[in-house]
């Protein structure tokens, strides 16, 4: 299986190539605030290897519930633990980045329909 892509800007990031605002890191996933913030609290919970999308990460039980983890620890330091999760999930759906990334949002209520 692949494990990165030498062309993904986010396997970029999880190296170290490309800089970001990590604010958590373990073994198997890194997070780290999104360049656009659209919320006060937007970070993106991101698998070190490279998935590209939710659903194929899905074959991978472990390294999804420790994407779920990572974001609920993110959300717990910043957000007293509640927060929304977004994967957007193909082209037409918005996803622009193709390695799976949850977007944590938190700080603005929220109505159904926005990102
Ligand atoms: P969209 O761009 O429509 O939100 P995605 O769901 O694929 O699509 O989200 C990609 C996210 O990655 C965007 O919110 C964007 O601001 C963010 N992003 C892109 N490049 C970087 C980067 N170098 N560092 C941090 N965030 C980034």
């Amino acid at each position: 299986m692949t494990t990165t892509d030498p062309n993904c800007i986010f396997c970029k990031i999880v190296s170290g190539e490309i800089p970001s605002t990590k604010v958590y890191e373990d073994a198997d996933v890194v997070c780290f605030k999104d360049l656009e913030p659209k919320a006060p609290v937007h970070v993106l919970a991101v698998p070190k290897e490279h998935y590209s999308n939710i659903v194929e990460l899905s074959a991978n039980k472990d390294l999804l519930a420790a994407v779920v983890k990572a974001a609920g620890a993110v959300a717990k330091e910043q957000a007293q633990g509640e927060f929304r999760f977004i994967f957007n999930t193909g082209e037409s759906a918005g996803q622009s980045v193709f390695h799976v990334h949850g977007h944590i949002l938190a700080g603005t209520p929220q109505s159904e329909g926005d990102l």
